[in-house]
């Protein structure tokens, strides 16, 4: 399987090249040159197979001859250790848990997957590859997570000092071993800006060699296709099935649209978002218009200039009126988020965390114009991460998983960075 760049102007490359790259040399996304559908008994068998099986058959081809079959099932067996449940929460709706990963949050499958794959190409060269990534919260801490003690592969993360939560913090400060952050006296824009000028700065060619870990990268945004298999495996409804997915930079949703091309039977889906609502002001409109981010409760959402969406318009060959036909975009205040919060814990019983919140109402949206369906909302990320934004009744009901309770008394280790002169010499230690 080749990959090619959006932009047009980088030769074609493979997955390892791809992975190792990340974005290519004309600045493009990568995108993979085919897209097959997969073989009818895939489907007819699907209730039987596990999920290692599961995610081995959908992600083989883009993989292809880059990693042999045993070392791909190795990966996959070690990236997928924990559950991914359905859950009823009203009659017709249910919700995706995503977040039952070390980190509690969607972003582990992906980072996870990444990782290992590195890992795996790093095995024969001595020179050790730099993962930089700068965090709102979700991103570093599933990285972080994800690349611990993976052998040939340091990792620097930046985050805004006060601006992630408690929960955040501790999962990215905590580590040790390869695994450093650094505390930035700034806004996430100055973490992001920081790392860009690191990519762009000659003074490490040949010194270290510098890598990326959003969702830019394939081996990040390809591995989120499980998520709707997962989903399918466990539906029992005949209805025509809509998936709903909170959206920021759009990797998740883009990931969706790919499982349906390759022949899983979703008959459409919803973007939800916050405030920043570029997508479903396009899709409204046809007017595809970048503003600047503005801040939410649903932060891991704030996003104002979307980088995985012209993967979903390659997708749909570029044609808006094919696009609209599959998807629908809505989107909602905080003080919407806040009030389905409530009425889902109430009502239902179900506690959301305000992204799957976004979700839930971005599927409420649609079925009222569209009964006939079936849906399932995204649920992206345990409430617990952003305790101080819940609603009262909630709030006084999430309790720390027994998984990461001891994570709270483990001790910080940050270094302060206020300016990219400081990062540098870090980096050229
Ligand atoms: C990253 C994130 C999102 C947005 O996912 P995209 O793939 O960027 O659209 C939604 N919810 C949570 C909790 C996240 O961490």
């Amino acid at each position: 399987m080749e990959y090619y760049s959006l932009h047009h102007k980088a030769p074609k490359v493979s997955f390892k090249e791809a992975v190792i790259r990340g974005l290519a040399p004309d600045k493009g996304l990568y995108f993979p040159s085919e897209i097959k559908p997969l073989p009818e008994e895939f489907f007819k068998n699907m209730k039987f197979k596990s999920k290692g099986e599961i995610a081995y058959e959908v992600i083989q081809p883009f993989v292809d001859h880059a990693i042999p079959e045993v070392d791909l099932r190795g990966i996959l067996e070690d990236t997928l250790s924990f559950d991914f449940p359905l859950v009823e929460v009203e009659k017709g709706i249910s919700s995706l848990e995503l977040f039952h990963g070390p980190t509690l949050a969607f972003k582990d499958v992906g980072a996870r997957f990444m990782a290992r794959c590195l890992g795996f190409f790093n095995q024969e060269s001595d020179a050790k590859v730099t993962v930089l990534v700068a965090t709102s919260g979700d991103t570093g801490s599933a990285v972080a997570h994800g690349f611990y003690k993976v052998p040939g592969v340091e990792v620097v993360i930046l985050y805004p000092k006060g601006k992630v939560s408690a929960i955040q913090e501790k999962q990215l400060t905590t580590l040790g071993e390869n695994i450093t952050a650094l505390e930035v006296e700034g806004t996430f824009d100055d973490c992001q800006a920081m790392v860009k000028q690191a990519f762009l700065d000659p003074d490490f060619i040949g010194v270290r060699k510098l890598t990326s870990a959003n969702s830019i990268n394939v081996a990040r945004w390809l591995p989120q296709m499980f998520y709707y298999f997962f989903a399918y495996q466990q539906l029992t409804t005949n209805k025509p099935l809509v998936f709903s997915v909170p959206s920021g930079n759009f990797g998740n949703l883009c990931a969706g649209l790919m499982a349906q091309k390759l022949g899983l039977p979703i008959q459409h889906f919803v973007a939800g978002t916050n405030a920043n609502d570029v997508v479903p002001r396009y899709l409204q409109s046809g007017n595809y218009a970048e503003k600047l981010s503005v801040a939410t409760i649903s932060n891991a959402m704030d996003v104002g200039a979307p980088s995985n969406f012209i993967r979903i318009q390659e997708l749909f060959g570029n044609d808006f009126e094919n696009l609209k036909k599959n998807l629908h975009g809505f989107s909602f205040t905080d003080a919407e988020t806040k009030t389905a919060m409530e009425q889902l814990f109430l009502r239902h019983g179900y506690s959301a965390d305000p992204h799957g919140a976004v979700g839930y109402l971005a599927l409420k949206s649609f079925l009222k114009d569209h009964p006939n369906y079936y849906g399932v909302f995204l649920e992206t990320a345990h409430p617990v991460k952003f305790l101080d934004v819940l609603p009262f009744e909630l709030q006084q009901k999430t309790c720390v998983p027994e998984a990461i309770v001891g994570i709270m008394d483990k001790e910080k280790k940050a270094e302060i960075v206020s300016a990219y002169a400081q990062l540098k010499i870090k980096l050229l230690n």
